[in-house]
């Protein structure tokens, strides 16, 4: 099974899921998978899991859990304009747009899981439902 993102908090914290285990991790300690020539290739962000060696690699489409996925990338995409082609100062829709697009291009317009016109999130967590719950 892969070592999945279950949910990023408001502070950047990322929630893994991993067979009967888990933990969580920085969101800025998360590295994209690189290209032939040694570049950084942000469409691939490479998870490892906190409770033990395992490893995964999810496409900015998502794989088999396209959801919580392109919710990381969201928040990635946001933390790492310009890795994205976003300038520094691009807005959250702009980079919205930008994710959609990497998203499109890998599996096609329908794999889009986020919502066509959620901009009126502003800056609220993406995860906005669950940010008081107690750590487990
Ligand atoms: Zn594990």
């Amino acid at each position: 099974m892969a070592v999945l993102p279950i949910r990023i908090t408001a502070t950047g914290t990322v929630e893994v899921s991993h067979d009967d285990h888990g933990g969580s991790l920085p969101l800025s300690s998360l590295t994209f998978a690189k290209r032939i020539d040694g570049s950084d290739d942000p469409r691939f962000v490479v998870v490892p899991c906190p409770g033990c060696p395992a490893v995964s690699t999810h496409p900015i489409s998502g794989g088999a859990a396209p959801e919580h996925v392109q919710r990381l990338f969201m928040r990635l995409a946001l933390a790492r304009r310009a890795a994205f082609g976003a300038t520094a100062n691009a807005g959250r829709a702009a980079v919205k747009r930008r994710v959609r697009l990497l998203v499109g291009a890998m599996d096609g317009a329908e794999r889009w899981k986020l919502g066509a016109d959620d901009d009126d999130e502003g800056d609220a967590p993406l995860d906005a439902a669950t940010q008081n719950e107690t750590e487990a």
